[in-house]
């Protein structure tokens, strides 16, 4: 049978192997660490560093084609991966996606096809680049370009001089000031998009998050106004098409209180606001991600129940004033009508960590939530 390689071997890895080995591939891991989520899911876990050539060149030799999970693999390796074996997406896509400040520019190049720009920003370099950025941008807030994700690697400042304390703490490495954006609801956008230049577009997701972190995904979203999502659709459409995208891409957008969609970043793989897809839709996000390396036809997107995703963090594994974990009561949560749970075999519960995710999936959307809040409540997680 026929071999697919992932880099990377979180949890993003271990749900594409899963999805892929279902289909009767079989898939290898690239990952430094031996004991990791995708690694006890894998068929070979190639145990080696993402740069290493001789791990990557044993990668390309055994598959017939090569994906990442990690959106910070290294670019070059890609590209190296690519003159040996098919690879989605391309290094050029991935690269992009890692710095927000070429990511910014691809989005604002892309406006006048799409529609949508991103928030209002300057690139902060150095603390004169600071003393220049105009006023409207404040408050704001200050995001590193490169290895940020789950709110880490950004500071909200609510005036010029905060931003000078919070670029001092950034150990001189480029940012981008961005303005706060009065939000009414954030959005995301999967879209997978073949070989051939074929795509499709996942419904609108409606995201919440907490603390930086993604708390619960919404399907349909209760807040989302139609004219909206069919916006940043047909923008994700676009912006995957420019960039000539091959694989799953999931673009986050913002849409704020008049109804206009701003778009956020993009992420270039499977994301954690798709994954009620796997048990809510005809296709899941990781079985649309060993499609299109497979260079096989593009799976049905249709939704066919309401979900709520809801993030498992490992906090639920604490008590109050307890350092000591104990499991959580999912006899209970598994008891809800609807509930799928995900646990993706990491051994060590840490606040703030993805262990897992439950989502409900329900005839209405309105069961599907009052179960979400049920789960919450045996949690111990403030609805
Ligand atoms: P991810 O884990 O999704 O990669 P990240 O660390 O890259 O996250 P962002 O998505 O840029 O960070 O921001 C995290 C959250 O902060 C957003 O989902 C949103 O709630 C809020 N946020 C970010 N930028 C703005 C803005 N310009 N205006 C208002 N809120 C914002
Ligand atoms: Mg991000
Ligand atoms: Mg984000």
């Amino acid at each position: 049978s026929a071999w697919l390689g992932v880099m990377g071997g979180g949890q993003l890895g271990r749900m594409f192997v899963h999805a892929a080995q279902k289909m009767g591939f079989r898939v290898a891991v690239l990952e430094p660490a031996a004991d990791c989520p995708a690694g006890h899911a894998a068929d070979l876990l190639i145990q080696g560093a993402y740069d290493d050539d001789e791990a990557l060149a044993q990668l390309a030799q055994r598959c017939a084609a090569v994906t990442t999970e990690f959106e910070n693999v290294p670019a070059p390796s890609l590209a190296f991966l690519a003159e040996r074996c098919f690879v989605a997406p391309a290094a050029a896509c991935v690269s992009v996606a890692q710095d927000r400040v070429e990511e910014k520019r691809f989005f604002t190049d892309c406006a006048s096809e799409s529609g949508v720009l991103p928030a209002p920003y300057r690139v902060i370099a150095t603390a004169a680049d600071l003393d220049s950025a105009p006023d409207e941008l404040f408050p704001g807030i200050l995001k590193t370009a490169r290895l940020g994700y789950d709110g880490k690697g950004q500071v909200r400042v609510r005036d010029r001089e905060q931003a000078r304390e919070a670029l001092a703490g950034m150990n001189g490495v480029v940012c981008v000031l961005e303005k706060m954006l009065p939000l009414a609801y954030e959005i995301s956008v999967l879209t997978a998009r073949g070989a051939d230049g074929r795509a499709v577009v996942y419904p609108i997701a409606e995201n919440v998050h907490r603390d930086g972190i993604l708390f619960t995904t919404t399907v349909p979203g209760p807040n989302v106004a139609p004219a909206s999502a069919e916006r940043a659709q047909q923008a994700a459409l676009t912006i995957a098409a420019r960039i000539g995208y091959v694989g799953v891409l999931c673009i986050e957008f913002f849409v704020l209180q008049d109804g206009s969609v701003v778009v956020n970043e993009m992420a270039p793989r499977p994301h954690n606001s798709g994954h009620y897809t796997i048990d809510a839709c005809v296709t899941s996000q990781f079985a649309q991600q060993a499609r299109a390396m497979a260079r096989l036809p593009l799976g049905e997107v249709r939704q066919h129940s309401p979900a709520v995703m809801l993030n498992i963090l490992g906090d639920v594994w604490f008590e109050a004033g307890s350092d000591t974990p104990r499991e959580p009561a999912w006899d209970k949560v598994l008891a809800l009508p609807g509930a799928n749970l995900h646990l993706y075999g990491k051994e060590e519960p840490r606040r703030a960590r993805k262990m897992g995710h439950v989502t409900f999936i329900a005839p209405t959307l309105e069961q599907a939530q009052a179960n979400m809040r049920q789960a919450c409540a045996i949690l111990g997680i403030d609805p």
